[in-house]
């Protein structure tokens, strides 16, 4: 009855938004209020709605009858916008950098569950939205899609752009990365003088990107002690940006993220000004580091786990650095900063322990698998691996033959498979040398998880794709085990 009615509701106020006379409201800041408001309201009946989480259809109805929405309400943000973009990572960045600034008592309005293109932008700002022309918030955090990218930025006007790395993802929708690089660098070329650049230096397609605006910041990561990281099978190197030699690698980190130099021309990784240094990865339960900026360094402890994440930190912290924000503070926020949705989030769920790893490509796999195989140190672990193929994750699941299942083999002691490609990832575990008696295959979610964890006398690990995960997670939450984390 209540969904209904919400259903109903949600159909009737995008109708209303979409198809008033809106020329007929007298005054434009007045119109453009009461499209906002009705924005809002239709996001928030959206969100009682089932486990739509996927608000974006407020934001779409309000980009159609006001296409500058965006642009329009980021410039009442009094210390502007910060835009982080990025394959991997770019939630947890945001995440970090919100808790920071939170901390620092500048609170942000940021799009927190991952919609990250324009009409999920426009809907975190018409729910931040208050009487006037204020906001719920003094600075605008958010995540913005690869592709989006370029045609966001000179609406939003970010003071600080903050661009991460570039692996391959849903090669269907992102295209090569060499094109998104040069789209990057064209909207990098028509970018406002005032805007502070952050690029990862570990790239070589990021790092090379505005080789000649003063002023770029850039980031990295020097590895830890004993690491030994090499050039993963399915990593992308790319050409030395100057002469198109072959790169090389003085260390390897995440992909084919790392210390590079081109043994042709003598180009080389640039020396960041923002570095993360001693690092002490401890598996699961996060990592130590040490924040190397301009202005000092701080020691930073993460509820994070793994480098991937340090990448994450190391960009959040460069960000905050651009911001202003005093050392002290970026500590203690990230400190506090919990993992988002999915992300190396610990649950119970009756008595299981359960870990919950969202993984979206076949570097984010790796990093993952690498995480699992390191907490095994010993012992077998029990596996739930989801693989969905819609929308939301890319048709195209073959990536899972880019990734490094062979590595987990030797630590696992039971494979369950569910989600839409439950097939699939069965037979990818078969040919990665994981005897078929230990593998279980159950489509649907709810089965799989029921399954899993019938088996699993300990601890659960979830390995998942995105919607997969969202239904898992939805699951739970309808379980009584986890809060519903988009309300
Ligand atoms: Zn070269």
């Amino acid at each position: 009855m209540r969904q209904q009615l919400a259903r109903r509701s949600t159909v009737l106020l995008d109708r209303v938004l979409r198809s008033t006379p809106w020329r007929l409201v007298p005054g434009r800041e007045r119109r453009f209020a009461l499209q906002v408001r009705t924005a809002r309201l239709l996001r928030w009946v959206q969100r009682r709605q089932e486990a739509r989480i996927d608000t974006t259809l407020a934001g779409r109805a309000l980009l159609a009858v006001e296409p500058d929405a965006v642009g329009r309400m980021a410039a009442r943000l009094p210390e502007g916008v910060v835009a982080v973009s990025a394959t991997n990572g770019k939630t947890t960045t945001v995440n970090l950098l919100a808790g920071v600034l939170e901390a620092a008592g500048r609170p942000p309005v940021v799009n927190r569950l991952g919609e990250n293109q324009a009409p999920g932008v426009a809907v975190e700002l018409a729910a931040a939205a208050r009487r006037g022309r204020r906001l719920a918030g003094s600075i605008g955090v958010f995540e913005v899609d690869e592709l989006s990218l370029p045609a966001l930025v000179p609406q939003l006007r970010p003071r600080v752009l903050v661009l991460g790395n570039l692996f391959r993802d849903q090669l269907d929708r992102a295209g090569e990365l060499d094109t998104v690089a040069a789209r990057w660098a064209a909207m990098l070329a028509d970018c406002e003088p005032d805007t502070a650049i952050v690029l990862c230096a570990d790239d070589p397609r990021v790092s090379s990107l505005a080789p000649d605006r003063p002023g770029v910041v850039r980031f990295g990561v020097r590895p830890p002690a004993g690491h030994h990281g090499r050039l993963a099978e399915s990593a992308d190197p790319p050409a030395c940006a100057r002469c198109g030699a072959e790169l090389c690698y003085d260390a390897v980190l995440v992909g084919h993220l790392g210390h590079h130099r081109c043994p042709s021309c003598g180009a080389a990784r640039p020396q960041p000004e923002v570095e993360a240094t001693d690092v002490v990865l401890h598996g699961l339960a996060g990592s130590d580091l040490v924040l190397r900026t301009p202005d000092g360094s701080v020691a930073l402890r993460l509820a994070v786990p793994g480098l991937y994440n340090v990448y994450n930190a190391v960009a959040a912290g460069a960000a905050a650095w651009a911001l202003g924000v005093p050392l002290d503070g970026v500590a203690q926020g990230m400190a506090a900063t919990r993992p988002s949705f999915g992300r190396a989030e610990g649950l119970t769920v009756g008595r299981t322990p359960v870990r919950l790893l969202l993984t979206k490509n076949p570097t984010g796999m790796n990093e993952v698998l690498r995480l699992l195989t390191a907490e095994a140190a010993g012992r077998a672990l029990d596996v739930l691996f989801l693989l969905n193929d819609r929308d939301l994750d890319g048709r195209d699941v073959s990536w899972i033959w880019d990734a490094d299942v062979e590595d987990v083999v030797p630590v696992l002691r039971h494979a369950t498979c569910g989600g839409s490609r439950a097939t699939s990832l069965a037979v990818r575990l078969k040919y990665a040398g994981v005897d078929p008696s230990h593998i279980d295959v159950s489509p649907p979610v709810a089965e799989a998880l029921e399954a899993a964890m019938a088996s699993a006398p300990g601890e659960l690990f979830v390995v998942s794709n995105y919607s997969a995960m969202l239904e898992l997670r939805e699951l739970v939450a309808e379980q009584g085990h986890a809060p519903r984390f988009w309300r």
